[in-house]
């Protein structure tokens, strides 16, 4: 098999109470799990086996596509938290969403709206274009800004799988919630 499920690189119960060990282990131990079994029986003996995720997700499309895009945008997520990163922005990142939204409270409030707003399943992204500005967009289904020329730096996932064993309907209160355990010393990697 060529693409493998990296580990958690924390317990599944270190998220808690902001994402319980009850939703890692669908959400990651199943759904994600799922995604990428499909992703390698799709690509198996195929021009895609040897291809890099990336790849796969800017050139094919339909049932691969989906596949593709899901084991990428899960491993994102869930690499971008932690119960013991940085809990506020800072350095250049900081500087670059107070030019950006205003303040920190303001790009967190338009994320969380963004994520709140978007009909049916998806995502919220930060990214960022080839002149270094940040964007936050929503997508549907399995959609991954690298489609679109951006270069993504933090996602929060949208999928009522990725909430509703914790929070049932209420997905403003998960979303709000997650700023508790990200940890801006990945994004701040990911956005140098
Ligand atoms: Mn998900």
């Amino acid at each position: 098999m060529h693409f493998t499920q990296p580990r958690l690189p924390y317990a599944i119960d270190a998220l808690q109470p902001v994402i319980s060990a009850n939703t890692i282990n669908y959400h990651y131990g199943k759904h994600e799990k799922a995604y990428i079994d499909t992703l390698n029986s799709l690509t198996e003996g195929t021009e895609y086996a040897d291809m890099a995720l990336e790849k796969i997700i800017r050139t094919s499309e339909g049932k691969l596509f989906n596949n593709a895009s899901q084991a990428w945008n899960h491993i994102f997520y869930f690499f971008q938290f932690s119960p013991d990163g940085a809990k506020e922005p800072y350095g250049e990142l900081r500087e670059k969403l107070e030019s950006t939204f205003g303040s920190v409270d303001e790009f967190k409030r338009r994320f969380e709206e963004a994520g709140a707003t978007l009909f049916g399943s998806g995502w919220v992204w930060l990214s960022v274009d080839d002149k270094g500005d940040l964007h936050i967009t929503q997508g549907t289904n399995a959609y991954n800004p690298m489609c679109n020329g951006l270069r993504p730096i933090m996602v929060f996932d949208v999928w009522e799988h990725a909430y509703y064993l914790d929070y049932q309907n209420r997905r403003a209160d998960y979303l709000h919630k997650l700023w508790d355990i990200v940890d801006w010393d990945a994004i701040s990697m990911r956005y140098e």
